[in-house]
């Protein structure tokens, strides 16, 4: 049974996902105490207890401690059965993270699987259905799985009733891939999300988008959302290069005005254009447990943060792999994965 303190490091959820994706993967029974010590309110939120109970049905686990504040949970996985699934979280809580849980998993599975998710599709503090869609997916395709993503229904916090379709052919054994340059910029956009909010506030953000990172209005997108049942704003900034595609956004939030809304998307996507790293913060700590299962790969970075260092640790507690984090300059990391 591996042993695992959800208190370690950020001592958020994604210390729980982790640990419920590789147990799924590697067959080996874990115990998670302390879940998500770290946080305001610790215990499994519906997010949370939805992707302990997707991972429960995708491989006929047995589960203790899976209800909502649960601390604690012991998780003894069965086989994956790829297939059809369909998980609802019943609040705005995040699709994408759900399925950051089970989809390692199904991608390397022995048959395709389709997952329907419901709930929130445009989290803060998660990656959007977008960042899904056109950052992730399209580095896990280099590694030989096909991913297709669609979304039928926006679901913006604190509203949520999104929903997303996700199709899934696996490849039994992933290719280690190197992203250590980005290479040329192809094209930088920006684009806003609005659902139910009047069109100035897109036009606004917009705006200040245009002026810093310089963007022709062409490639400025205000997107109207009507298939959202609540309200919802999301600034983002789309930075494709010829290796890969970073989006940094941030969500219009009450009381927040609309151009500051867009200036802290564009100050993340600064910090990455500074750096000339291809991976961006967020990505950094996504692509580890990819590229652990894939036995290698490299790549390079921005200063690690907390998620990354943790999911690192976790990492290491299901599969025999090392991580070499190196400094190369001031604002560059490179990490390398090894079996
Ligand atoms: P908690 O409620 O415990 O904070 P959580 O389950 O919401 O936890 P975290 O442990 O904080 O999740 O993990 C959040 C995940 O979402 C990380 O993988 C992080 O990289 C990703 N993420 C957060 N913000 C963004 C963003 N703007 N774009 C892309 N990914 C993001």
């Amino acid at each position: 049974m591996v042993e695992i303190d959800g208190s370690q490091g950020e001592g958020g959820g994604q210390v729980l996902r982790t640990s419920l994706a590789l147990s799924m993967v590697t067959g080996r029974p874990f115990r998670i105490v302390n879940i998500r010590a770290g946080r305001k309110k610790p215990g499994l939120m519906r997010q949370h207890l939805t992707s302990v109970n997707a991972a429960v049905e995708v491989c006929q686990a047995q589960v203790k401690g899976n209800s909502i504040g649960s601390q604690e949970v012991e998780f003894t996985p069965g086989t994956v059965k790829p297939g059809n699934y369909h998980f609802s979280v019943g609040t705005a809580g995040s699709t994408t993270l759900v399925c950051q849980t089970v989809l390692p998993a199904l991608m390397i599975a022995s048959a395709p699987s389709t997952l329907v998710l419901e709930g929130g599709t445009h989290n803060p503090f998660a990656p959007p259905f977008d960042y899904l869609k056109q950052v992730f997916a399209p580095i896990v395709e280099q590694m030989g799985p096909k991913l297709d993503l669609n979304i039928e229904e926006y679901g913006f916090y604190p509203a949520g009733g999104g929903k997303v379709e996700i199709g899934i052919v696996p490849k039994n054994s992933l290719a280690p891939i190197n992203l250590l340059e980005k290479g040329e910029i192809v094209s930088q956009r920006g684009e806003v999300l609005f659902a139910h909010l009047p069109d100035d506030i897109a036009l606004r953000e917009l705006k200040v988008v245009g002026k810093r990172i310089a963007i022709e209005e062409n490639n400025l997108n205000p997107r109207k959302i009507t298939r959202s049942p609540g309200p919802g704003n999301m600034v983002a900034v789309i930075l494709e290069s010829e290796r890969v595609t970073e989006i940094f956004t941030e969500f219009g939030k009450r009381g927040v005005r609309a151009e500051r809304v867009a200036e802290k998307a564009c100050e993340q996507a600064l910090k990455y254009l500074a750096a000339e790293v291809p991976v961006g913060i967020h990505l950094a700590d996504q692509l580890l447990v990819p590229m652990a299962l894939a036995g290698g790969g490299c790549f390079r970075t921005l200063k690690p943060d907390l998620h990354t260092l943790t999911n690192i640790d976790v990492i290491q507690k299901f599969i025999e792999v090392s991580f070499e984090v190196k400094q190369e300059s001031d604002s560059v990391w490179e990490i390398v994965v090894q079996r």
